[in-house]
């Protein structure tokens, strides 16, 4: 297990000796210790960064995919190990954790081959004696700040393009998941990246933050996490002018015609919902469920619950772990309470569930009825097991009520009608569409919010132009 911090190629603990403490959510049991580093040890990871940027960027496409592609292999050779470290300080079923590897090297592959297709333009000029050339470059050194939820895929969500558009990384993970970030910087450094390519610096957040923002040869910062993170880091970043992609908190609605596939649609809630024990920035916030539909789709939802298994995440068949913290329980605690004060109907489940030798942090999946628009979890992002359910009449109800939120990044509808299909596809105000689908995430598909879910796009082909800038040269024959 590797626990210290990676810059420019050098193992490092913090200058002061401190370090930060990761402990397993299930058990609360100290899995390891890493640097507590601040402002010094990132200012140097961004010394390593600079001074690696112009080499790591005059290499040829080829030769930058090629690194990616062998640090996706060995990755994938090591799914078992990260998995298991995965499962060890974040808590998602180990099944989930082995997804999740195969899911963040797909964002490397794919890079990869983006790398070698970062075709510039010859477009026609102003007079028959000039030319005019459209450049893309790299933008330089990058900032990637990460959350805990998806410790590996949302750290390669962002340093596979990075890499391949030909920017150098400083990178700081979560302080709850810092290892599996510190286990990809080992297998870069057997992959063979350069020096400085690749720098990973854990501790203090405010520090590493103030550090970059104050820094002005970091010229872009690839951010994903909660909306309130997010605002404040953009207002920092403001400084220097940063490029900002940032992927922020969502609330998304997920709703169920009367002409749906009512099987379909209750096995698409339950994995996108429950995966994770609710803790994804793209899972169900609330459903809405048409009315001739209501009562067959939440008792068919409630069975399907009933066979969830909670427990440790290390425990064969189970499929919803602990959540991440003391206060994330607390939260979902609070949303079902305020739900059931304003007439919410719990149907299942609302309670923690006890598992033997654990701590308490495991919450049963629920399902509460009956939900209207003055309850906390219509509105708020409650990261944990709880799926409430609202009725609605018409399809133009419906799409007003699921636009009525601040956020904009993914929402989902069941119907078998193609003409609604489009119609609601395009009335959605949201980056991520699912129709009849619960797991949109690709890596080809540029995934991304609006409102205050952010801006910016990860995946596919969109995802370079997060880390290029055009430049033209008009050029006098
Ligand atoms: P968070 O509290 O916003 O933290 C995210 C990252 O920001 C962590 O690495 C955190 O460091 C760091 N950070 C906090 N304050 C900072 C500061 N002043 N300067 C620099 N860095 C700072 O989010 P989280 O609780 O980890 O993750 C859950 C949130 O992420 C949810 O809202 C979820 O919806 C969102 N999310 C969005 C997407 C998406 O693609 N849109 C994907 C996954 C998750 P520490 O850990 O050290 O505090």
């Amino acid at each position: 297990m590797q626990t210290q911090s990676l810059v420019g190629g050098k193992w490092i603990g913090a200058d002061d000796g401190s370090t930060l403490a990761v402990t397993n959510p299930a058990t609360d049991e100290l899995v390891a210790s890493v640097p507590c580093g601040g402002a010094a040890e990132t200012g140097r990871a961004i010394d390593a960064a600079w001074g690696a940027f112009k080499p790591w960027a005059a290499r040829t496409a080829a030769d930058r995919a090629n690194l990616l592609h062998k640090l996706s292999s060995l990755m994938q050779r090591d799914t078992d190990r990260l998995a298991k470290l995965m499962t060890l300080e974040q808590g998602k079923p180990l099944a989930e954790a082995k997804g999740e590897i195969g899911y963040a090297t797909s964002f490397l592959d794919w890079s990869a081959e983006e790398a070698k297709r970062l075709n510039g333009e010859i477009l026609p000029a102003s007079a028959p004696d000039k030319r005019i050339l459209v450049l893309r470059q790299p933008v330089g050194v990058t900032a990637i700040i990460t959350p805990w939820n998806f410790p590996a895929a949302m750290i390669t969500r962002k340093l596979g393009p990075a890499l391949a558009a030909g920017c150098t990384v400083v990178i700081k993970p979560a302080e709850e998941t810092p290892l599996s970030a510190l286990a990809i910087g080992e297998l870069a450094c057997e992959a063979g990246f350069p020096d400085g390519v690749i720098n990973i610096v854990t501790g203090k957040p405010a520090e590493i933050g103030g550090a970059i923002f104050e820094d002005p040869r970091v010229r872009k910062l690839s951010f994903t996490g909660s909306t309130s993170v997010g605002r404040m880091l953009m207002a920092s970043a403001s400084k220097n002018l940063l490029r900002l992609s940032l992927e922020l908190g969502g609330h998304a609605p997920f709703i169920v015609f009367d002409d749906a596939d009512l099987d379909g649609a209750v096995a698409a809630a339950l994995a996108c919902k429950f995966r994770n024990a609710g803790q994804t920035c793209i899972c169900a916030n609330r459903f809405y469920i048409q009315a001739g539909v209501y009562e067959e789709f939440a008792a068919k939802f409630a069975t399907a619950i009933g066979g969830l298994r909670v427990g440790d995440g290390f425990e064969e068949g189970v499929h919803v772990g602990p959540l991440i913290n003391d206060d994330a329980v607390t939260k979902v605690e609070s949303h079902i309470d305020d739900a059931r004060a304003h007439g919410g109907k719990l149907l299942t489940g609302g309670k923690r569930v006890k598992v033997d030798g654990r701590a308490d942090r495991f919450f049963a999946p629920t399902l509460v009825g009956e939900m209207s628009s003055d309850m906390l979890i219509s509105r708020e992002e409650t990261f944990g097991p709880v799926a409430p359910l609202a009725r609605f009449d018409s399809e133009q109800e419906v799409i007003e009520l699921a636009n009525a939120s601040e956020y904009g990044l993914a929402a989902y509808f069941f119907t078998r009608d193609g003409a609604r299909t489009m119609r609601v596809a395009e009335a959605l105000e949201y980056g991520i569409i699912g129709a009849n689908d619960g797991g949109p995430s690709t890596a080809q598909a540029p995934f991304g919010g609006v409102k205050h879910s952010g801006f910016g796009r990860e995946g596919g082909k969109y995802a370079m132009d997060e880390y290029t800038e055009l430049k033209y040269v008009s050029w006098k024959l």
